[in-house]
């Protein structure tokens, strides 16, 4: 087909424009559905209030006259006649019509009417009256200087001129069963839809296809990996690991230990590895990993265990290092502040293999690392990195096996689509002895409560958070802030209580510092920011106040709730707000992280999901996962079928959207 840039038409100032709207091949243009439909039904004179919204069609009965003003602005005025009476039209900055509008003209005015002086200013005059008693018309995502019009007559020429060289996604045996409309017909009526019933019934055919190339692809990723033996084969002594399971001072649940079972089949298998490990908040994903790392080490490999934050890499290594003291292995940490010298040094061990075990954030993927022979790669608290983060390793050997581990339960649909090529293992028991944590909504006024439910924990020789959402005092907003909350405290408990606080904007060293001294107690109230909302595990910290909780998204708050419940006290989240917002309640009502993110995605809409937007990966440009969950399925089913069905093997759309994949992984 040809370039966007060589269409009609199209110049090159065009074609700016169209990129910046994500339009950069012919194809983009005509698949640049319309958001939404503005239906206009035609109105009389009379049923029209004043100063409503009216459309109506008729004939130009007078010359219109033309005003101009100063800065080329004008204003042209005609009498209408209409099958509900005449009525006076005026309309700004359309000087450019005049000659078209001569009398007995017809046309269809969109505008204001005004009852008193019988005059409709006018937004638009369509040339052409309305045919039907209802008109549909698209409205696309614009862009200044390209109008909704312009759009609409770009991509209608492109219909018209290479409507048929337009892919169709959908092989011909489906087209038939579900008697669909040809792509071309399709996308005529998508973007003209005459009626509500035809533009239904093509939607539902773009989903389908736009889901059935998706899920195509999934399968065939995941059928892929199966089938070529890239991973590593070995075998793990599960023996020496058992031992190592009997150290663990707590009980592992039936859920961990299934999760670990199915971890070590996955390495010593020859297939590389892919499996998602979810398990809400506190579940205990941190020792199924811990565990992997030293299965995989016994087997003479690498491991690398990635997380989102300094914070969270930090704890990690000092946990794995106590975890693993008595054994000869050598673990190190890297992240963006370890010092230059510093990182050369890990760089160096990592390809020579003198270092068994690295643990770090992004600084991880983002430099050019060269591993001696890494065998595992685990990424913690995975929907914080986007799906197209997915580790990006240099291996001198073979393709390590590779762990993702998610506290954000993925509702069934998403997990079909983000992780729909990944095997899952599910923790869904929370380890023994563990209670309900019990959440509470306070007024600002009724601080003095929470003042005292704190210190009946701390008696307890429990320990607080208390999270706000800035750091300091902020002109523009009167948001609680960190400082302010140390001051506030510090009056409050100060004779008794250690205080202190950590924030993102702090240094390394000094953050980690009062990590540890969190977690061992000689502090006793740590005020922060959302820098401790994921993974940071103190058990002894039992309560957590969150002011301005109104602020958060129910993922954030479930995440920070999920700091304290760790043990086997009973454990209190108490969120300070005067606003009523819906997400206050729910959590109130529920601390299942499976509802929770359902009532999320009901709230916010899937786009903005576990940060998925950025990520690109689940960008569809008419099909909704959620709401089209059965053309999903549907779809699902058939693009299987397709794949794996030898006699299509040689279909040219096959082979097509087997290259589209291959080009994107290479
Ligand atoms: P998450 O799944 O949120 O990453 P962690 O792995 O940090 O949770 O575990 C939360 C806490 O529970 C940790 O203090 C951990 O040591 C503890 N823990 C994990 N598994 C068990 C278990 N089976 N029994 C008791 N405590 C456990
Ligand atoms: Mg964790």
């Amino acid at each position: 087909m040809i370039e966007l840039k060589d269409m009609k038409g199209i110049g090159p100032k065009t074609l700016t424009l169209l990129n910046k709207i994500n339009i950069y091949t012919i194809e983009d243009l005509v698949t640049h559905y319309p958001f939404r439909y503005e239906i206009l039904e035609r109105n009389t004179l009379q049923e029209i209030e004043d100063g409503g919204k009216i459309v109506i069609d008729g004939k130009v009965e007078s010359i219109p006259i033309l005003m101009r003003f100063k800065a080329g602005l004008n204003k042209m005025n005609f009498r209408l006649v209409t099958p509900s009476g005449v009525v006076g039209v005026s309309i700004f900055n359309r000087a450019f019509l005049k000659n078209q509008l001569t009398v007995g003209t017809g046309v269809t005015i969109i505008g204001k009417l005004d009852k008193k002086k019988n005059i409709i200013t006018a937004s638009d005059i369509k040339l052409e009256p309305l045919s039907n008693k209802i008109k549909i018309e698209p409205v696309y995502h614009a862009t200044s200087g390209l109008t909704n019009k312009n759009l609409s007559a770009y991509i209608n020429m492109a219909i018209l001129l290479y409507g048929k060289d337009i892919p169709d996604y959908i092989p011909q045996k489906y087209i038939n069963d579900y008697e669909f409309l040809n792509k071309k017909t399709s996308l005529n009526v998508i973007h003209n839809p005459s009626t509500q019933e035809k533009l239904k019934a093509v939607t539902v055919r773009l989903k389908y296809e736009e889901l059935f190339a998706f899920m195509f692809k999934i399968n065939f990723l995941k059928l892929e990996n199966k089938k070529k033996n890239i991973g590593i084969k070995r075998e793990i002594d599960r023996n020496k690991l058992d031992k190592f399971i009997k150290n663990i001072p707590f009980e592992l649940t039936e859920d961990q230990l299934k999760a670990i079972n199915e971890i070590i089949n996955d390495l010593e298998d020859s297939h590389k590895m892919n499996r998602l490990l979810q398990g809400d908040v506190g579940s205990g994903k941190t020792i199924v990993a811990f565990l992997s790392m030293v299965a995989n080490y016994f087997s003479g490999y690498q491991s690398a265990l990635m997380a989102p934050t300094e914070i969270l890499a930090i704890q990690h290594f000092n946990n794995l290092k106590n975890f693993l003291k008595d054994e000869d292995i050598n673990i190190e940490l890297l992240t963006g502040s370890t010092s230059k010298k510093e990182k050369e040094k890990i760089y160096k061990g990592l390809e020579d293999g003198t270092i068994d075990m690295v643990i770090g954030t992004h600084a991880l993927i983002q430099e050019e690392l060269n591993y001696n022979n890494l065998g595992l790669v685990i990424t913690d608290e995975q929907h914080r990195f986007g799906v197209h983060q997915r580790a990006n390793l240099q291996n001198k050997g073979k393709k390590p096996d590779v762990l993702y581990m998610s506290a954000t339960p993925i509702p069934r649909t998403y997990a079909l689509t983000i992780y729909g090529d990944m095997d899952v293992s599910t923790i869904k028991q929370r380890p023994k002895g563990r209670q309900k944590i019990e959440t509470y909504l306070k007024k600002n006024n009724e601080i003095k409560d929470v003042l005292e439910m704190m210190y009946k924990e701390l008696q307890e020789k429990h320990q607080v958070y208390v999270i706000a959402p800035l750091i300091e005092e902020s002109e523009n907003s009167d948001l609680t802030n960190v400082n302010k909350l140390k001051d506030q405290m510090k009056l409050a408990f100060g004779s008794k209580y250690k205080i202190d606080i950590i924030h993102g904007k702090m240094a390394s060293g000094a953050k980690d510092l009062i990590m540890q001294e969190f977690a061992s107690n000689n502090i006793q109230i740590l005020i922060s920011t959302t820098v401790i909302e994921v993974g940071v595990d103190v058990p002894n910290a039992t309560t957590i106040v969150i002011f301005d909780a109104d602020r958060f998204g129910l993922s954030t708050l479930h995440q920070l709730r999920g700091r304290v419940g760790r043990g086997t006290s009973a454990s209190k989240c108490i969120l300070i707000s005067d606003s009523d917002t819906p997400r206050l309640k729910i959590m109130e009502k529920t601390d299942d992280g499976f509802e929770i993110s359902e009532e999320d995605f009901k709230l916010r809409g899937h786009g903005d999901l576990f940060g998925t937007k950025q990520s690109g990966d689940m960008e569809f440009k008419i099909a909704d996962v959620k709401s089209d969950y059965k053309i999903l399925l549907q779809a699902k089913k058939d693009s299987k079928e397709y794949l794996e069905n030898k006699e299509t093997d040689n279909d040219e759309l096959k082979k097509y959207l087997i290259s589209t994949i291959v080009q994107k992984e290479s």
